[in-house]
């Protein structure tokens, strides 16, 4: 992982050389912060490291772990591609200023709709994640005269060891196509004679928060031993190969930590051995990485309202947000570890639970902080919190959602505006009684 910009000024956060008690006072809490430099750093470290002399090779950003106009006109402006999931993110790409031939467009149930709209803004790769989507694709191609290049996502029965949320390639996944399906063979063969898909490849992606470079290696040989395989079956040659993101990050203290760059290294290395070994015709590799891009670089601030002693259990610390601005601990059980912006250190440390304010019981940040003598008034920080959070945050209970600001070198861009009571309606209409 590489290192946060973050300091303790007169025992008070800064993040970028700003002040976090100077952030909530201009924008407001909850507040998304973002380390900026952290983000080009991590974007440098995957485009500097995943290169090779004989591959041409593309980091892809899963835009799904955060998406708004600021971050993806930051990483156009890196070099970085771009993996959108579904008409939103491709609008949101393009308008961020992305070449529809640097976007990738996945899911695994696009709609007409969303297929249309790809193929009408020539977006450069569509990942086909199953047979019904290939002839949908087709018969949409067939009435234009464009083609467009595909690959075909394959699971290939990797069992990682993380949640079996964030696990896709189960034999029950509901993700691409299992590799021991029997009908898979089929499928290619036809995908390889279509007059307007081209297929390239093969794309797989493991699961998230994967730590062991193990695991990457085990997908590479299985996936580019299927190509070789199907290469020799179909008297074809196959272009490209993708093998999804998934790079685990860092999220709480004991979570480990590992040196990225060398990881990356080490596995386009270990990609191009394989390459020449199986002596295929692979010209393009690409990885997406999601969560490893933006996680560490961003903290949640919070204000803190009360500290409630119940007659059991630990004593609570209310904060005004929650599972509406971060609903990774509810949903799949997300540890973070917290502290008080404005009181770093200290000798009074003890375990606290982190509620927030929303209604139901599950709305719990932190099972587990430790924290120093918090009090009503303080900033709470929760750190690395910048992928899957604002993401999948929700309007419940009308929460209005949290602004977004960008921090570096002692200069603070707000990303996202705090939304305001009127953009609750925008879309409502009014009963009027006859
Ligand atoms: C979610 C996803 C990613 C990114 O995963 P991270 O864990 O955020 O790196 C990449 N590729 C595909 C196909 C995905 O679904």
């Amino acid at each position: 992982m590489l290192d946060k910009n973050y300091e303790y000024i007169d025992n008070i956060l800064h993040i970028g050389g700003v002040s976090t008690l100077k952030l909530v006072e201009e924008y407001g809490t909850p507040l998304y912060v973002y380390d900026q430099k952290l983000i080009k750093d991590t974007a440098s470290c995957f485009i500097e490291n995943f290169k090779s002399d004989t591959l041409r090779t593309e980091v892809i950003y899963a835009s799904k772990a955060l998406s708004n106009l600021y971050i993806l006109g930051l990483l156009a402006k890196k070099g970085t591609f771009v993996d959108a999931v579904s008409m939103g993110e491709i609008f949101l790409a393009l308008k961020a200023g992305f070449k529809p031939e640097k976007i990738h467009f996945h899911g695994n149930n696009k709609t007409k709709e969303e297929l249309a709209y790809a193929i009408d803004n020539n977006i450069g790769l569509i990942i086909i994640d199953n047979y019904d989507e290939f002839k949908l694709i087709e018969d949409l191609l067939l009435n234009s005269d464009k083609k467009i290049d595909c690959l075909l996502r394959i699971n290939p029965d990797v069992k990682t060891s993380t949640h079996k949320y964030i696990q896709t390639s189960n034999a029950d996944s509901k993700f691409g196509i299992n590799i021991r399906d029997e009908k898979l063979k089929d499928i290619i063969k036809e995908m390889t004679n279509s007059k307007v898909i081209k297929l390239l490849g093969f794309h797989a992606h493991i699961g998230s928060q994967v730590n062991e470079l193990g695991f990457f290696k085990e997908e590479a040989d299985i996936l580019l031993r299927f190509t070789k395989e199907m290469e020799e079956a179909l008297a074809y040659k196959f272009k490209a190969i993708n093998f999804g993101g998934g790079f685990g990050v860092r999220q709480n203290t004991s979570d480990p930590s590992y040196d990225l760059g060398a990881f990356l290294k080490e596995f386009i290395g270990y990609i191009e051995k394989s390459i020449k070994d199986y002596d295929l015709s692979i010209e393009t590799v690409g990885i997406e990485p999601g969560r490893s891009m933006v996680n560490q670089a961003g903290t949640t601030l919070y204000r803190v309202g009360s500290i409630k002693h119940t007659l059991e259990g630990l004593p609570l610390v209310f904060v005004d947000g929650g599972m509406s601005d971060n609903i990774r601990p509810s949903l799949y059980g997300a540890k973070y570890d917290a502290l008080l912006a404005n009181r770093a250190k200290g000798e009074a440390y003890e375990t606290y639970r982190v509620a927030g304010k929303l209604c139901e019981s599950g709305d719990i940040l932190i099972d587990e902080a430790r924290l120093n003598n918090p009090q009503k008034g303080d900033i709470l920080a929760i750190e690395n919190t910048g992928a899957y959070s604002l993401a999948m945050s929700s309007s419940y209970n009308k929460q209005l959602k949290p602004a977004v600001v960008f921090v570096e070198d002692g200069k603070a861009s707000l990303a996202v505006k705090r939304e305001a009571l009127e953009d609750l309606i925008v879309n409502d209409l009014e009963y009027i009684e006859d």
